[in-house]
This record gives structure tokens, sequence and C-alpha cells, in this order.
């Protein structure tokens, strides 16, 4: 009897016991929850409320885009991620359209490294334990400016913020601009909205606007690399009514703790940069369309000639350049370039490549791309070997689309413009060919003046070797090819 009432009391200890663990493993779970509860309302949100405020308050401090007249907040709350998106909520279909694209293509990049998160399983489990949202957060800023001149820049800020020990950390935050043109939001170059030495001017505003702005640790150590006047370093900028500001990603130009970085460059100090209208060629695919192209400049007097001959028109041609030219001929470069003409690679100084050692060919097309690209901010896309010589090795060492010809004018033969005239005038179907000429003579000049406004009479588009390529093929120039 006396052992079976001690071991009623050992069992009564026991379950006494397990009753203590559970109180205490409740009170403990408690405190936990107290300790983290104030520091998630703090620094992240434990519902839609706070991760609308706390999204408004991320967007006030990390927004680098110019205001916009009215903008709109969306909110997309969620268990495993939230996303905020700021908009203007009226503009042209068309253009929202494309601007939606763009925000699905960063949402799905997002949601992707989200999962892919180191810390997404363990903050799994604990907003199971607390029923809290994960703290992963993309913000999408975006804005639409007219430039005053024809055209629209349309900008999309991205910053992302990844769970960390329960909090939101900032990881990353960059921006996309775009430049479309008013009348059918086609894509367009700097270069049709700006003129050519626009890069030069902004970059001398701001590189004195930075070192002023942004001394002791707060820039990058390669900070001046970002602030040469190249079309890299200020491809990302926004214009309204002739003012512009330009965006470095984060760390870039300054420390990554910077964010991104915008420049506002003031609208007297570009306005001699901004064109009055934006320079404009509308390609229909279903009309009939010629190339142009012209070897062996630049920096002749025939070239001149012709440039102005396809400017009056408002045509363009393409320009297969010397290498060894380039320097002292700076100036047509920059003309041709700058009215939409397509510039190409014709080797450095008119080697037959065919003789050369592929080594020495590289060295050829690369130091020839490398002076174009020093003018132009833009390394030509096309070239073509100096007399029509190539072999395997040629193409495979030049590591660029090959252009050749389907219409010899033979201007370098007769020197007469009656006669390329004739050439052009007499040949059959002349709808997605290229026509081969040079700007050294004189008579190629005289002849360009007939030839071009001939061609736009019988219907023919001028367009360049690559948008040639691009509509007849239905794809851009590949290397190892030739046209
Ligand atoms: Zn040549």
């Amino acid at each position: 009897m006396q052992d079976e009432q001690v071991t009623v009391i050992k069992k009564k200890r026991s379950v006494f016991n397990i009753i203590l663990v559970i109180v205490t493993v409740i009170l403990a779970c408690g405190s936990i929850g107290l300790f983290i509860a104030p520091q998630i309302a703090h620094h992240g949100y434990a519902d839609e409320d706070e991760f609308q405020a706390y999204a408004d308050q991320q967007m006030k401090e990390t927004s680098a885009l110019p205001a916009t007249k009215s903008q709109l907040m969306t909110y997309d709350y969620g268990k495993k991620q939230s996303i905020a998106i700021r908009y203007d909520p009226t503009f042209d279909e068309e253009l929202a359209v494309f601007r939606d694209q763009r925000i699905r293509d960063i949402e799905k990049e997002f949601i992707d490294k989200v999962s892919k998160h180191k810390d997404e399983q363990a903050a799994e489990k604990e907003r199971r334990l607390f029923d809290q949202p994960n703290q992963n957060v993309l913000l999408i800023d975006t804005a639409v400016y007219e430039t005053g001149n024809g055209a629209r820049t349309i900008a999309i800020q991205a910053t992302e913020y990844l769970q960390e020990n329960n909090l939101p950390v900032r990881q990353d935050s960059t921006i996309d601009t775009w430049l479309l043109a008013d009348v059918d939001n086609s894509a367009i170059k700097p270069v049709q909205v700006l003129k050519v030495d626009y890069k030069e001017k902004a970059a001398s505003y701001i590189q004195e606007y930075i070192h002023t702005n942004y001394g002791d640790g707060r820039l990058s150590e390669d900070a001046d690399s970002y602030l040469t006047p190249e079309e890299q370093n200020l491809n990302k900028f926004v214009m309204y009514k002739g003012t512009m500001t330009f965006f470095f990603d984060e760390g870039t130009v300054a420390d990554a703790s910077e964010g991104v970085v915008s420049v506002e460059v003031p609208k007297s100090y570009m306005s001699e940069v901004v064109r009055t209208s934006i320079v404009k060629r509308v390609i229909d695919p279903n009309r009939p369309m010629v190339a142009l192209t012209y070897d062996d400049g630049p920096g002749l007097d025939a070239e001149k000639r012709i440039l102005k001959c396809l400017k009056k028109y408002n045509a363009v041609a393409t320009f297969f350049y010397l290498g060894n030219r380039v320097k002292q001929d700076k100036n047509d470069v920059r003309l041709a370039y700058s009215i939409g003409c397509e510039i190409g690679n014709h080797s450095w100084d008119h080697s037959d490549l065919t003789s050369l050692s592929k080594k020495q060919i590289r060295s050829q097309i690369k130091k020839t791309n490398k002076a174009i690209a020093s003018v132009t901010g833009e390394k030509p896309t096309v070239f073509r070997p100096p007399y029509g010589s190539f072999n395997d090795d040629v193409i495979e060492a030049a590591d660029m689309p090959a252009i050749l010809w389907q219409l010899d004018t033979l201007d370098w033969k007769s020197r007469d413009a009656k006669q390329v005239f004739n050439k052009v005038k007499k040949a059959k179907k002349l709808d997605g060919k290229i026509i081969l000429m040079h700007s050294l003579y004189d008579s190629t000049a005289e002849a360009t003046e007939k030839i071009v406004p001939w061609l736009q009479k019988k219907g023919y588009q001028l367009v360049t070797v690559s948008e040639l390529i691009n509509y007849k093929k239905g794809e851009a120039p590949k290397a190892g090819q030739t046209y």
C-alpha cells in the first residue's frame, strides 16, 4: 500500500513538473515575442497598413526622380514579399503598356531573388510562428517627362530590400531611362534630342557639382571614371523642358550608402545643346529602302558636300571610316553621327586584310573602333574590308558584321557624276540593296546631289546599313556574317 501511495505522489510531482516546464516555455516565448515585436514595428512592418506607411517613408528617402504633377502609389502587400509602385496615373496608353512591361520584368526578377534568398526558409518559419509578413520589399518609382522638343523620357527606379534578422535591409537601387518620340513612341537616341557635344557640356557641370557636394569619403574610389563625357556614363537621364537630370546607379559615383545619385543640370546651362525639335526619321517597313555607303573618309571636301546633301534631304547613309584619319577630322565624324548616319569600320590604314596575320587584323579593327568611339561615344557596329577583300580569317578576326555591297557605282573608276548617277538609275530592283561609293571624289558628291532626291522621288527610303539589314532580314547584323 505504502509503495502505491508513494507512486501516486511521484506521478503528481511529474505532472506538476511538466506544467512548470510548459509555463516557463510560454513565458519565455512571450518575452521573445515582446523583444522582437517592437523591432519589427520600429523598422519594418507587421501588417498591410504598416507596410504602406513603411513604403511611403522609404519612397521619400530613396527616390531620385524629379516629382511630376500627380503621382499615385499602389501597394501589393504579401506574406513573402510586398511591392509598392508609384506612377503618373494618366498618359498615353501605348506608353503605359511599355512602362508596365518594364515593371513586370523588374517584379519577376525580384520575386526570383526572394525565393533564392538564403534567409528565406528561416524567415518563413519565423513568419508562421509570429504571423508576421516577410520583410522583403520592392519599391518601384516611375515618372514620365515631356522633353519640350518632341520626345518623352520615362524613368524607372527600383529599390530592393531583403529580410535579414527579421528586418528589411536595402540591397540595391538602380535607374533606367528611355527616350521615346512623341509621334509614335519609337525609341530614339540622345543625339536626336541633343546636339552631339551635350556629353562634354553635361559632364563638366556634373564633375564640378559632384566634387563640390560630395566630399569627405562620400565618393567612390573610382568616381572620376563615371564622370567622363562618354555615352555609357551619361545614358541615364530625364529631360523636361530644357532641364536635365542625370542619374548614377548606387555604388558608382558615390559610396553605395548614398543610394542613386542624381544631378540636375539647369536649363540655362544646357540650352545651347538641346535641339529645338527632334531629328527624326520614321522608317516604313512596307516601303522600299536602300542604303548608300561611302568609304575611305573622313575629312574630305567631297564628304562635307555629301553630308550637307544628306542633311538637306533628311536622309542618312553609312560611312566606312579609316581609323588613321579619324583623329584629325573629328568634326566630320561628329556631323555624320549627329545627323543619324551610321559609322562603320574600314580598317586602320586601308590594308588588304587578307595579307595580314589574324593578330594584325584584330589590331586594325580594334584601333579603328577605339578612334571612332572616342569621337562619337559609340563603337561602330559594322565593318567593310578594304577592296572588299576577305577570307575566313578576316571574317573571324574582325568579329564584326562584314558589309559588302549589291551595287557598285564604280565612282572610283569613272570619276564622273553623270555615269555614277546612271549606274543607280539603270539598276533594277534597288529595294534592300547596299550601294557602294567613296567620299573621296567631287564627282561622287555631285552624283549624290542627284541620287538622293531621285531615290526619294521614286519612293525609296534612305536608311543605314544596320537599319536595312534589320528590316530586310528581321534581325540585327551579326558578327561573322557577310551582307
Ligand atoms: Zn576603301
